[in-house]
């Protein structure tokens, strides 16, 4: 459905939720929903973004489909959701070109991984990749400090600058307001970090059917809190590195290793779980030409988690070289493709979630001083 289409039939679908109301206690969608009597594009976007696809709304639908009306919010959310990240993308054709990005995903971790491994016969000796390589500074004998530090910086700050765009425009076009109040912005990190839309009041959500459960919730938390660790490892590591003079690889018991070996399995764990989620679960309240960014992102995840636990594993073994290059390779796609990829859903929904507490701290306010 192109891009304008899928806004009109948001629009059409909000009105008959505005309308009808059954399901304003579900989520935060519906009462941000109900404090409007029309719906601009930005809402709309504002209120894709504020969706987490916990299908709830779908299974209690009476106008869902066979009916007329075919009310599908999940559905018809995700897609929304998915235009803003091409909408809202810098530079803005990159965003189109990752639009349902599986393939292009793919195609960019492989030319990652063959990227790597060609810097490193090319700078190195051929033969480097597969012999055994011990003690303080082994990596740096596969892949130089400098091309190691300089792309990963590169790529790191480019996603960062990126997404930081992304994010401005679509505060800027969903309506938020220049301050924030700590309140809100503690109300959304609780709401962000807790997942509470995906809680369903404590029964959990809709996950594989119409019965509830809190498995997506749990793996979600797995994968994003093993992200945040395998980032204090890595951010742990270069002070190892260029504070303390102590070059990798570095011993099991040591804060790096500890937090990426937490991190990975983690990474692993909830990346995993998510895929079995989607595989096992009712195609209906979906988006299906979407399917292909979503397993693409995770696998990335995946592929990151795996292999850098194999690399622990195996890094004092001939094995070590192939697999730090594949493990590079991984992770430099993951980092040119995350400002382009279903990644920045994190950052839209908080930046969704805190405008919602915005307009709930607004709307309180009116409600206090007309009684
Ligand atoms: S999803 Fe269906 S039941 Fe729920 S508010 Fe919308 S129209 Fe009503
Ligand atoms: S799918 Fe869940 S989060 Fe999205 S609008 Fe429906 S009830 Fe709300």
């Amino acid at each position: 459905m192109p891009a304008l289409e899928t806004t009109a039939e948001a629009r059409r679908s909000m009105e008959i939720c505005n309308a009808c109301r059954y399901c304003e206690g579900f989520c935060a969608v519906f009462p941000a929903m109900e404090l409007r009597r029309a719906f601009s594009d930005g809402d709309l976007n504002y209120l894709a973004n504020l969706c987490h696809g916990c299908r709830g709304c779908f299974y209690a639908c009476q106008y869902a489909p066979p009916h007329e009306f075919g009310i599908n919010l999940p559905k018809i959310l995700s897609e929304l959701r998915a235009e803003t990240y091409v909408e809202y993308a810098w530079p803005r054709p990159m965003g189109a070109l990752f639009r349902r990005n599986g393939t292009v995903v793919s195609l960019v971790t492989a030319g990652g991984i063959a990227l790597v491994l060609l810097l490193a016969t090319w700078l190195q000796t051929p033969g480097v990749l597969f012999e055994s390589h011990l003690g303080a500074g082994a990596f740096y004998r596969i892949i130089p400090q400098w091309a190691m530090t300089g792309v990963a910086l590169a790529t790191f700050f480019y996603a960062v600058l990126a997404i930081g765009i992304g994010a401005v425009r679509f505060w800027r076009d969903t309506g938020g307001g220049k301050a924030t109040g700590v309140r809100a912005l503690a109300k959304a990190a609780s709401d962000a970090l807790t997942l509470r839309n995906l809680g369903g009041g404590g029964h959990g959500c809709n996950d594989r059917d119409e019965s509830f459960s809190q498995a997506r919730r749990l793996h979600h938390h797995c994968m994003f809190y093993g992200f945040l660790l395998c980032l204090a490892s890595t951010t742990s590591a270069a002070i190892y590195d260029h504070f303390l003079h102590r070059a990798a690889p570095y011993p099991f018991f040591s804060l790096p290793v500890l937090l990426g070996t937490a991190g990975g399995v983690g990474m692993v764990i909830g990346t995993f779980g998510l895929i079995w989620l989607k595989v096992v679960g009712d195609p209906e309240p979906t988006a299906r030409k979407l399917w292909g960014g979503e397993y693409a992102l995770l696998a990335q995840l995946f592929l990151a988690a795996l292999t850098g636990l194999l690399l622990l594993a195996l890094r004092d073994s001939s094995a070590m070289g192939v697999l730090l290059a594949v493990h590079l390779g991984v992770i430099l796609s993951f980092f040119v493709t995350m400002p382009y990829s279903k990644f920045v859903h994190g950052i839209y929904r908080s930046a969704a979630l805190l405008r919602n507490a915005q307009e709930r701290q607004v709307a309180a306010r009116a409600d206090y001083g007309g009684h």
